[in-house]
């Protein structure tokens, strides 16, 4: 049977190392593609099936150039998992343009440069598009100005590629994380952050890297066939209770 093929964006560490492994576990190959380099080898190195490819998802020349290796060193895309991202915890009156810039280059940019420069290959694969947004993308807060919109614009592109690629068998879903405890995460929560998403999420913790990869695996698989268009949070029941952001 051929060996499917995943690219994972973000890959060196967090949820898109853990995706990765876990791909890798379920017998995929993963294109590794991140900008740390030095992350990023030390992070594929004992992975026989985990390749790295350095590349910035928010320059599009070195998109085009990603999607040219990646296709030439497989072949094939099946899927494709928009991991990248950075994030800021800023009000609307204290983010200059140059942060707002920072979070849309990666966060919404790279994930609209990635999809487009990948989208011929999986069209020939029927393959799967999961896009990482997060619950910053569902509800508004007094910080996360320039992150919380980019999430929900990433929200809103992957409905229009499930509505455009459908026709092509190829499926888009996207993931809304809670909080997880990764280096992105960890320079933004500050103490009383995370006091009090313990105190309002209904597991009362934190996720995990792993519990996170589980549903990215499944949305990448055959066995989400007739699921697509989906925004599904993986929060530990936050969003479904009202309360608002810390
Ligand atoms: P992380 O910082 O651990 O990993 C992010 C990876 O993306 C890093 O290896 C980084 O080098 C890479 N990266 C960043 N910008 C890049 C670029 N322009 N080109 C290539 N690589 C780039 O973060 P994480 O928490 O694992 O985040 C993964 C995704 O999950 C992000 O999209 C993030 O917004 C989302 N998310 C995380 C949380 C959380 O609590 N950790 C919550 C909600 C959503």
């Amino acid at each position: 049977m051929t060996q499917k093929v995943a690219l994972v964006t973000g890959a060196a560490r967090g949820i898109g190392l853990a995706t990765s492994k876990l791909l890798i576990e379920q017998g995929w190959k993963v294109a590794m593609i991140d900008r740390d380099a030095s992350e990023l080898a030390i992070a594929a190195e004992p992975l026989e099936q985990g390749f790295p490819f350095e590349y910035d998802v928010s320059l599009p020349d070195d998109v085009d150039k990603m999607a040219e290796a990646v296709i030439s060193t497989f072949g094939r895309i099946d899927a494709v998992v928009n991991n990248a991202g950075v994030a800021d915890f800023r009000p609307l009156a204290e983010t200059t343009f140059a942060d707002w810039r920072r979070i849309m280059e990666t966060n919404l940019d790279g994930l609209f440069l990635v999809s487009q420069a990948t989208i011929p290959a999986l069209k020939k694969t029927k393959g799967a598009l999961v896009n990482i947004a997060s619950i910053s993308g569902l509800r508004a807060s007094t910080l996360r100005v320039a992150y919380g919109t980019s999430k929900a614009a990433v929200i809103h592109l992957t409905k229009q590629q499930a509505a455009e690629l459908g026709e092509f068998g190829v499926r888009a879903n996207c993931v809304c994380p809670g909080p997880v405890r990764t280096k992105l995460a960890m320079a933004v929560h500050t103490p009383e952050i995370i006091a009090a998403y313990h105190d309002a999420i209904p597991l009362n913790r934190y996720g995990t890297e792993s519990e996170l990869a589980d549903l990215i695996t499944y949305l990448c698989s055959e066995r989400a066939s007739y699921v697509t268009g989906q925004v599904i949070a993986a929060d530990g029941g936050f969003e479904s209770t009202g309360v608002g952001l810390p």
